[in-house]
């Protein structure tokens, strides 16, 4: 049996981030990071659209699940020391106007080629094309897959979202093996399916909307940007619902739904005396152009259509007072029941995971089995898009690689 210090499973960005601090803290250690697909940090290249926002500077605790946890991760490891971290590797970054940050070059390869060459550099063994199946605890250590025996072990090996990018789940069930928890599990920033016909609005983006998730009661808001899809809502605003929306599903018995407001910015009584004012000086157009200041020609066609009061050559003119005030309230409040998600295999996260209490916030080592850490997404922590998961499994992934 292969012996080493310690073996990091799962090779991407909480796995690699380990395995660096691990070698840097301590040269001397003999360490190994085991992937299952044929290459490292598959997932690092899909992120940010290709570019990669490796970390978010305004990251709050306060911004994840588990606030209290991430703490104290985060004392030891906030964002500016994730840039340090790339920094020292040679990496330039930028942020951009919601501190949202980004390598210098826009291109998440450059990320992970500088963790590539540091792996390379550093000495850490990689072995790819292995899924590790299982591990057992073997006196002071434990036995992976069989083949190797180490003295610490990183599980780092995500949730069960995308899993084309290898994070298949099956991280949880060596969590278990080894005595953890795993809570219920959702799929995280994922487009929305709605059971109303959104067909007519497809592709259509509308920026800076206010969605408002509710069943009994309102659950959760998001502003930011919306885009209509075949069969439902995507775009930041709606993504960032996605796991409260299964979770309420599953859990309430009456429907759930999403309130869009298309300009918050503006109060009803505003956006009606802005619509009076349409109506005074355009009352000549179409009433495709009712909205068309404000909002994209084929939202504003859609509310006066879910009002009736929309028909082909109809005039501006011919909308009355209380026309105007329908069509304002729903421009306000334009109601989707919610049918579900498009699921884990869409999913850019999970929600839920090994519970927080079973693991040291100061080290990420299990408090059930010594020598373990448990690092990334597979921990119940996640946090909505900008930058906030990669700064998590980046920061989690060095405070073990410390420790080890
Ligand atoms: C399309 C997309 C875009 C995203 N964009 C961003 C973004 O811009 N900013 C941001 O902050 N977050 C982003 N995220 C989320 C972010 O990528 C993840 O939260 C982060 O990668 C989690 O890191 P991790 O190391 O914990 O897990 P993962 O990155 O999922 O890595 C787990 C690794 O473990 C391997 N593995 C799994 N099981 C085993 C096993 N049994 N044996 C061996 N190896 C195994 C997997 O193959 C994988 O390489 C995005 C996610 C997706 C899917």
């Amino acid at each position: 049996m292969k012996k080493y210090d310690a073996v990091i499973v799962g090779g991407c960005a909480s796995g690699i981030a380990a395995a660096i601090t691990a070698k840097k803290c301590n040269p001397k250690l003999n360490i190994v990071i085991i992937e299952k697909l044929p290459r490292l940090g598959k997932k690092i290249l899909a992120t940010g659209n290709g570019r990669c926002n490796l970390t978010n500077l305004g990251a709050e605790a306060s911004d994840y699940k588990n606030p209290a946890f991430v703490r104290m991760v985060f004392e030891k490891y906030p964002p500016e020391k994730v840039v340090d971290f790339f920094g020292s590797m040679g990496l330039l970054t930028y942020e951009d106007s919601e501190d949202r940050v980004y390598p210098r070059s826009n291109m998440a390869s450059s990320v992970l080629d500088t963790l590539r060459y540091e792996i390379d550099g550093l000495g850490i063994e990689v072995i790819c094309d292995m899924p590790v199946t299982q591990i057992k605890k073997q006196g002071d250590g434990f036995c992976v897959n069989g083949e190797f025996f180490c003295k610490k072990l990183v599980i780092a090996t995500g949730g069960k979202s995308s899993p084309s990018q290898g994070s298949d789940g099956s991280g949880y069930v060596l969590a278990k093996q080894l005595g953890h928890t795993v809570t219920r599990l959702y799929p995280a920033l994922v487009p929305l399916t709605v059971r109303d016909n959104v067909k007519p609005l497809k592709g259509i983006r509308a920026r800076n909307v206010e969605l408002s998730l509710r069943a009994e009661q309102i659950i959760k808001k998001t502003k930011g940007e919306l885009l209509f899809t075949e069969n439902g809502l995507s775009g930041i605003a709606a993504m960032e619902l996605a796991s409260v929306a299964e979770e309420s599903l599953e859990s309430v018995k009456c429907k759930t739904f999403t309130d869009v407001d298309f300009l918050p910015e503006m109060s009803s009584e505003e956006l009606v005396q802005y619509l009076l004012n349409v109506k005074k000086v355009k009352g000549y157009c179409d009433c495709d152009m009712l909205f068309a200041g404000v909002l994209p020609k084929q939202i504003g066609i859609e509310i006066c259509k879910a009002e009736k009061l929309y028909s082909q050559n109809k005039k501006i003119s011919q909308f009355t007072h209380s026309d105007i005030l329908k069509v304002a309230e729903k421009a306000k409040k334009f109601t989707f029941e919610i049918s579900g998600t498009k699921g884990f295999a869409n999913a850019q996260v999970t929600s839920g995971g090994v519970t927080v209490s079973e693991i040291n916030g100061l080290t990420m080592e299990s408090k059930l089995c010594s020598g373990l850490f448990l690092v990334g997404e597979i921990v119940d922590v996640d946090a909505g898009c900008g930058g906030y998961n990669l700064q998590w499994a980046f920061a989690s992934g060095m405070l073990a690689g410390e420790n080890i």
